[in-house]
């Protein structure tokens, strides 16, 4: 199959694409491989979103972007794209059950997490250790910990506190989170620890869960933390595993070409959020709309 315009990734990019893309009348194929609405599933409360007075949960921002494309009868093809490469003046788009190819590609997949490294191993932790905080949103009545000093770890932490014991543990001397965050954190009794080095993780026999023991300073003991579940939120980077490397290589030519767009967080740098997300999704169908969307 060949498609005028693929968009890879439903998150608030993608979608936003979709729909103006749909309102200019030009064809093309949405591409989700997990949840429409990305990350904003995630989120605790947006509250810098225009048009969210008093704010609004993740999750329901993200259901209502999903009627949005239903309402404008955009259907979202549940593939991972797997590949993607560029020759001929087109892209070869390869998913788990086929493969495609599209003149011009929005590539609106986002970010992922950074991977933690050493003490934390993946493997001896399996079950215990997460670095996004769906599979924990059913958890209730357990010890969870979260590592990381940024705006993802109290927003974890606020999602889970209701019905959990939640400790955020960040390696320097305050949390780089909005101070708001920090506060609601505190107000929920999160229990925050600073200069928090971790250099041990302890996996307790049966389901005694973990022991979590930091450097300590000196004449301070930071002792070890027990927890059942632990919660990474140390960064996250562009989601282009996918891309050959030719066409990682060319991407800045294609990019100036505008063959490919960069919409959302997967190009924005720190600037990770949902309305900027929105806004490069908007820009790159426009910018299609502009230069003609036929097959070349
Ligand atoms: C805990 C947390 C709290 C947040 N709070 C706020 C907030 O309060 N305000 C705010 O504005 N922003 C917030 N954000 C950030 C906001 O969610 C993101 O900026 C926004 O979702 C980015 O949109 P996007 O479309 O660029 O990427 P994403 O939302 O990441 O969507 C990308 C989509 O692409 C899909 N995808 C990736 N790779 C492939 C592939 N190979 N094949 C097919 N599909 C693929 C993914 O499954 C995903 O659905 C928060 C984020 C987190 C994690």
């Amino acid at each position: 199959m060949t498609v005028p315009v693929a968009i890879i990734g439903a998150g608030p990019a993608g979608i936003t694409a979709a729909v103006q893309l749909r309102r200019s009348g030009i064809e093309f194929l949405l591409l989700e491989k997990s949840r429409a609405g990305g990350l904003l599933n995630e989120a605790n409360c947006v509250e810098n979103f225009p048009g969210v007075p008093g704010g609004v949960a993740g999750r329901l921002l993200a259901t209502r972007l999903k009627r949005q494309l239903a309402a404008a009868g955009i259907r979202v093809e549940k593939a991972r794209v797997t590949r993607l490469a560029y020759g001929g003046r087109r892209f070869t788009l390869c998913t788990e059950r086929e493969t495609l190819t599209a003149a011009r590609v929005i590539l609106a997949c986002g970010t992922v997490p950074v991977s933690p490294g050493p003490p934390l191993d993946a493997e001896s932790l399996r079950g215990r250790l997460f670095t996004g905080v769906l599979p924990l949103l059913k958890a209730r009545g357990e010890t969870i910990a979260i590592i990381g000093g940024g705006d993802a770890a109290c927003d974890y932490a606020l999602s889970l506190a209701g019905n959990n014991e939640v400790h955020i543990l960040v390696r320097s001397e305050r949390l780089r989170a909005l101070p708001l965050l920090v506060e609601r954190c505190r107000r929920l009794g999160v229990v925050l620890h600073d200069n928090f080095r971790l250099v041990r993780v302890e996996v307790l026999e049966g389901d005694a869960g973990l022991v979590l023991h930091a450097r300590n300073e000196p004449g301070k003991d930071n002792g070890g933390i027990c927890c059942q579940r632990l919660l990474t939120a140390i960064g996250r980077e562009p989601a282009l595993g996918f891309l050959e490397p030719e066409l990682r290589a060319a991407l800045p030519e294609l990019a100036a070409r505008k063959a490919v767009f960069l919409a959302g967080d997967v190009g924005n740098g720190g600037f990770r959020q949902a309305a900027i997300a929105a806004a490069g999704g908007l820009r790159a169908a426009m910018e299609i709309h502009e230069g003609g969307s036929r097959c070349t």
